[in-house]
């Protein structure tokens, strides 16, 4: 892969930016620089939206079961180029190669879900709601809608929002995330070769400068975003004060729950992919582990073991388990907070800090770290680390245990390992986060259901992904009609 300037595409051609600055794309496993991104200007944000919205006057008109055949084609294409996406994923975000395919897979299961628009769109009528007058809900396209998305799944985020925005008659122009944009220039390739028609899909690289000028446009109606909270926080004020509607997820700091009576061997292998796995950067990671009662010594040691075996090296060796983390600066963040917890009393079981990882020198590695008897109300239980760190508390009850969950600030999810019936169902219904995990430790959802974040994990009311994307990609219409009998010829 050559270090070349990366293009926009507007108006269904790749363009030059004019942008004054460009930022390096960088392998965060051996700091090679891949390609260098634009920080594309608001002028160009308003190149996209103009072709957007004179493109989708046509393309609301294009019958949705038309609609859907490009994405038939699009899903044929991401599978032609599956290990080719994926291995570009591994490049520039550091996850091993399989999850690289694993990301791969839930973005074509939204090509998938969004070919069912046809069914999934329909609206609603009402025969004789007064005699004589027939009532009926349609639905319609809210126009130009933009999607602002975050580094840790580049080759995903944007699949849970567009192919449900442009199988509903929307246009779109997606903003990837400055850190990892070669996946999606590749994804807009494919796109390309579907044949849709131009402008119904657009990208725009940049960062916050882009961002800022999506917020303010006033041909944008809908905007998408997934990234941190102050930031979801800021794009959720700003769109919805520009009369926009907004769905924006942020971060997250999600715990897991072991119950005495969890299966040790299963628990310590699902938690530890949940907390180790994309090296700690999903926002489904769990990085709190909660043991009630009994199950804190076993699982403090199996959990500290799994830890420090895990194979941590360059995402594109198949044996490796865990890659790095994205940036220097993210990865001396996470370093700063194992301090921090050490400092606040925890002790460290497992120390991840300073690897050596041979020919990894250059990366930016953090192997898995495990804190134990972690102060639940310290900074360290609080904060969102983004990184392969658990925090270990101790309590002694499940309802001690569920207190600590719903007094997060985050509500992305909660996880509990039990094989109580009863002890689930009470999480389940009284544990205040919108991913519920049993026995599971990340809650994903299928494509076919809401990506249901809570609290300041989530600024909106319709989530991400199936009928939550259509809702959110519609506006209703309703229609009361009379057409008296006495007004038609008699044939
Ligand atoms: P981020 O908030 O730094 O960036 C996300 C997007 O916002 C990027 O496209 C970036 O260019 C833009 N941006 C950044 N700062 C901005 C600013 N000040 N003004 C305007 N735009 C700005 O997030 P990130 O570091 O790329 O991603 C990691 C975060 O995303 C974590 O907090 C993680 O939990 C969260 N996340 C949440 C979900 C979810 O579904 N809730 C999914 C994935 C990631």
């Amino acid at each position: 892969m050559s270090a070349d300037k990366l293009l926009n595409y507007i108006d269904g051609a790749w363009v030059q930016s004019s942008a004054q600055s460009y930022l390096n794309v960088v392998n965060p496993a051996t700091a090679e620089v891949l390609g260098q991104v634009p920080l594309s200007p608001g002028a160009e944000v308003d190149r996209a939206a103009q072709a957007a919205a004179a493109a989708q006057k046509e393309w609301v008109n294009v019958p949705v079961e038309d609609r859907i055949q490009y994405l038939f084609k699009l899903k044929v294409l991401l599978e032609e180029n599956f290990e080719d996406l994926a291995r570009t994923i591994t490049m520039e975000a550091g996850k091993t190669l399989a999850e690289s395919r694993g990301e791969m897979r839930r973005a074509i299961e939204n090509v998938e879900v969004a070919c069912g628009t046809p069914m999934l769109m329909q609206g609603q009528i009402m025969e004789d709601i007064a005699r004589g007058i027939d009532e009926m809900m349609i639905r319609q396209p809210v126009g130009v809608c933009a999607m602002i998305v975050p580094f840790n799944f580049p080759g995903m985020i944007s699949f849970w929002f567009f192919p449900y925005a442009i199988a509903t008659g929307n246009t779109c122009i997606v903003k990837p995330s400055e850190k990892v944009p070669l996946t999606t220039t590749k994804i807009f390739k494919l796109i390309e070769q579907t044949g849709l028609p131009k402008g119904v899909m657009n990208m725009v690289n940049g960062a916050k400068e882009t961002v800022d000028a999506i917020l303010d446009h006033p041909t944008i109606r809908a905007i998408s975003f997934v990234g941190s909270t102050p930031v979801a926080r800021y794009i959720y004020s700003r769109g919805a004060a520009n009369g926009k509607r907004v769905q924006a997820q942020g971060g997250a700091k999600n715990p897991i729950i072991i119950l005495p009576d969890a299966d040790v061997e299963m628990s310590t292998r699902i938690a530890a992919d949940s907390f180790f796995g994309c090296a700690g950067q999903r926002c489904l990671a769990a990085s709190v582990a909660v043991t009630v009662g009994e199950a804190r010594d076993i699982f403090t040691e199996t959990l500290a073991e799994a830890a420090a075996t895990r194979v941590t090296g360059n995402g594109l060796d198949e044996s490796v388990q865990m890659g790095p983390v994205i940036t220097p600066q993210s990865r001396e963040r996470i370093e700063g907070l194992i301090q921090k917890g050490v400092d606040g009393g925890a002790s460290l079981l497992v120390d991840g800090r300073n690897p050596s990882i041979p020919g990894g020198e250059s990366g930016n590695f953090v192997r898995p770290t495990v804190l134990n008897n972690v102060d639940p109300n310290s900074e360290i239980a609080r904060t969102e680390i983004f990184g392969p760190v658990v925090s270990m508390i101790h309590l002694n009850t499940i309802d001690q245990a569920i207190e600590f969950v719903n007094s997060n600030k985050y509500g992305n999810m909660a996880c509990l390992f039990t094989s109580s019936g009863a002890a689930a169902r009470k999480f389940r219904n009284q544990a205040q986060a919108g991913n519920i995990g049993i026995n599971i430790g990340v809650a994903a959802p299928m494509a076919f259901f809401p990506f249901s974040g809570w609290k300041d994990s989530f600024f909106g009311t319709l989530h991400a992904q199936g009928r939550h994307s259509i809702e959110f990609f519609t506006q209703t219409k309703v229609v009361v009609e009379r057409w008296p009998q006495e007004w038609s010829r008699v044939f």
